[in-house]
């Protein structure tokens, strides 16, 4: 704590909810009766720090919480000016009279982007590529306690978004278009709370997490809501009651059952074709908001607005108030009028019109969070996990995280991986910018090119995995050279947060010109690799028959040397399509299940190598018979049916997620290599997609099955 801490001025003996040996309940009951409404309003106002007029503020308006938003202006750029900013916030709030700390918060959405310095992870979408929850529960792990260390007790993560067409510009936080993909993601949420019952919300190396945007965000089409010719984001999602509950309310469900701490609900409007309402609002949503969430979900936690998510309600500003506080929003980030927001709940509720029944319930549900994470007992920030921030260790765990999430789209004459004395030609705009692989929310809210942090480029990266490479590096590709076994192109886009996506890209999805002559140049003159660093797919048209091998490498943040593990084989392929990757830009919204699918690569496709399926099968134990089977192009039918067996059983076995991806992936193996042996992509890219929506919903056979049909559909 810092020195001039003030003395407790209460005697803790005789106040019962500053005694942590009382059930939480109870100590809310008990502050909760003593606090006058003011005090009740302040604690559902959430402030930007650099918006705040005077620290004295804090407790002029016993403000509940602050953030470090993503437009906010910039914040200390180490771990320790961080717990300084934090600790005299905190400071403040202990002089107020129930000496209630602060809810701390910030969008640590891949690592604790905000922190110069800090551990950067792929975002979502290359998450979810890595089929792995273990994995992406360590991520979570790593985040949480690099950014509890600074004292930022909240992070505004995950994004459930479900996304269904990529033309919005958000997609990238999005873990796929599936959303039994994004429900099996949901274990970051124990990376980053812990324990499911908040146990372990007040261990110094934890975070409240938020699942946002609720809800639909990933459903708007063209992400747009059409003012002008196009938006690309906070649009409206048009959907059926029943596809609202079976897509976009499902991975809510879950981060419900998995004891989400927060959720935060979206600028975007839902509406429901057969309900005859028009779009309605996210953030004025009562149905959705009371009804569903609250009620019928029976989500205990607290509602925290977006940045200014009420302001877009219809009607004048005490209407805005109203009507998202009855409509089941607990705390408001406004994040600058907090004046005015305060005097008009206020004014609300001495009218009437919000019953501060209403105000009770928010107020418990803050105040209950607050108890969960130990802040009445240690407002200020613990860094004892301070010296972790950007460690060996926790790169380890990116690294991991980056390999584990590169989809290996095309790979003609096995070019992939490559041997470790390649002389390779190396190029394009991304082939070394740490800042573009980072993407959006990296330091700054909008990212930004070049060596905006700490980390590895994918350049860096080959030199450490591939030390007796010898590398050409030119960014623009200028005069390739002969005497190379091979190019490696790595494009894509340069960062963006919010908003229309990559400037020249958002229309289209197409690579920029550079790009496109770089992969011209490099193709054209030797056999070559690209690599595609992006948000998003993006569309590469008839340059994709003079390319060899074609990675998606998503945004994989710092650790740029988990693409060159791949890339020259120090650890397999195993990334899968998080979306669907379409051929051109009219096919959007492209999505697994739909009527007439023929995408570029389906859902779900992501080659491997035998060798790798071989060994995973083998470690699970359950692969003998398969792998008895000594020819497997030979005798593909005899292969299926050992892996349905396999999988049959495999089925009915709980926790059995890492056996049935082995299973599943020795039939997804089998099937790509005839599809891309008989280049039958189009004639089986619904069936492969299925398959891998089968498997996420726990039906292995069927995988397998669809898988085999495959298989039978491409050899014809
Ligand atoms: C974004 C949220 C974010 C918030 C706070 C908003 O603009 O939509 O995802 O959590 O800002 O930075």
């Amino acid at each position: 704590p810092p020195a001039d801490q003030p003395k407790i001025a209460i005697n803790a003996h005789d106040l019962p909810y500053l005694d942590p040996g009382r059930p939480v309940g109870e100590r809310v009951k008990d502050l909760l009766s003593r606090m006058t409404l003011e005090e009740k309003v302040g604690q559902m106002t959430q402030a930007e720090r650099s918006a705040l007029r005077s620290q004295d503020d804090i407790s002029t308006y016993a403000l509940g919480s602050l953030l470090s938003g993503g437009g906010s202006a910039p914040t200390p750029n180490n771990p320790q000016g961080w717990a300084r900013m934090v600790n005299s916030y905190q400071l403040r709030a202990q002089q107020t009279r129930l000496q209630v700390p602060l809810l701390y918060g910030a969008d640590a959405v891949h690592g604790h982007n905000n922190l110069h310095g800090a551990t950067i992870m792929p975002h979502n979408i290359g998450l979810g590529a890595t089929r792995d929850p273990a994995l992406v529960q360590r991520t979570g792990e790593v985040t949480a306690r690099e950014t509890r260390a600074t004292g930022v007790a909240w992070t505004f993560a995950p994004c459930l978004c479900v996304v269904r067409d990529d033309r919005w510009g958000r997609s990238y936080e999005s873990f796929g278009e599936d959303p039994a993909l994004v429900e099996s993601m949901e274990t970051v949420i124990q990376g980053l709370q812990g324990r499911v019952d908040g146990r372990d919300l007040a261990d110094g190396d934890r975070v409240l997490a938020t699942a946002k945007h609720y809800v639909g965000d990933g459903g708007t089409v063209y992400g747009s809501s059409t003012t002008g010719s196009y938006t690309i984001d906070q649009g409206v999602t048009t959907v059926t009651r029943d596809v609202l509950r079976r897509v976009h309310l499902a991975p809510y469900a879950e981060a419900v059952r998995r004891g989400v701490g927060t959720v935060m609900p979206s600028f975007s409007s839902v509406d429901l074709t057969d309900d005859g309402k028009g779009p309605v609002k996210m953030h004025g949503n009562d149905e959705l908001i009371n009804g569903e969430l609250k009620g019928r979900m029976g989500f205990p936690g607290l509602v925290v607005s977006d940045w200014q998510g009420i302001d877009q309600l219809p009607g004048d500003y005490p209407s805005d108030v109203r009507t998202s506080i009855n409509a089941g929003l607990d705390m408001i980030m406004v994040p600058d009028a907090y004046q005015e927001f305060v005097r008009t709940l206020l004014d609300e509720v001495r009218a009437g019109r919000v019953d501060e029944a209403r105000i009770d319930d928010a107020v418990s549900r803050i105040l209950r969070t607050k108890f969960q994470l130990g802040l009445f007992e240690k407002p200020y920030a613990d860094t004892t996990h301070a010296d972790t921030i950007g460690s060996a260790q926790h790169r380890a765990v990116a690294r991991q995280a980056v390999a584990g999430s590169q989809v290996l789209l095309k790979n003609r004459g096995g070019l992939l991986p490559l041997p470790a004395d390649s002389k390779v030609y190396l190029a394009g705009s991304n082939a070394d910018d740490l800042g573009n692989q980072a993407g959006g929310w990296t330091v700054t809210w909008q990212g930004g090119s070049g060596r905006t942090t700490v980390g590895t480029t994918i350049r860096e990266g080959i030199h450490q995995v591939a030390p007796r490479a010898s590398v050409t590096y030119s960014k623009d590709a200028s005069a390739p050279t002969r005497g190379h076994d091979v190019g490696v192109v790595v494009v894509g886009e340069t960062p963006y947060a919010e908003g229309i996506g990559d400037v020249g890209n958002e229309h289209d999805m197409w690579l920029g010109k550079a790009d496109q002559r770089a992969v011209d140049t490099v193709c054209g003159a030797m056999k070559c690799v690209v690599l595609v660093v992006s948000g998003r797919p993006q569309l590469l048209g008839d340059q994709l028959r003079s390319i060899d091998a074609l990675v998606a490498s998503w945004l994989p943040g710092t650790e740029g040397a988990g693409v060159a593990d791949v890339l020259f084989g120090r650890r397999p392929f195993t990334g899968r399509n998080p979306v669907s990757w379409p051929r051109t830009i009219d096919q959007q919204p492209i999505n697994v299940g739909d009527e007439r699918y023929d995408p570029e690569f389906p859902y779900g496709w992501g080659l491997t190598t035998e060798h790798q399926v071989r060994a995973a099968l083998s470690q699970a134990g359950v692969g003998r018979r398969a792998l008895a089977v000594r020819d497997w192009d030979r005798h593909p039918r005899q292969v299926f049916r050992s892996l349905w067996r396999a999988a049959a059983i495999l089925q009915h076995t709980p926790h059995s997620w890492r056996e049935r991806n082995a299973v599943v992936g020795a039939a997804r193996h089998l099937a790509q290599r005839a599809v891309v042996a008989h280049d039958a992509q189009s004639a089986t890219a619904k069936l492969t997609a299925d398959a891998e929506h089968r498997l996420l919903t726990g039906d292995v056979v069927g995988a397998v099955s669809l898988l085999a049909e495959a298989h039978r559909t491409a050899v014809g």
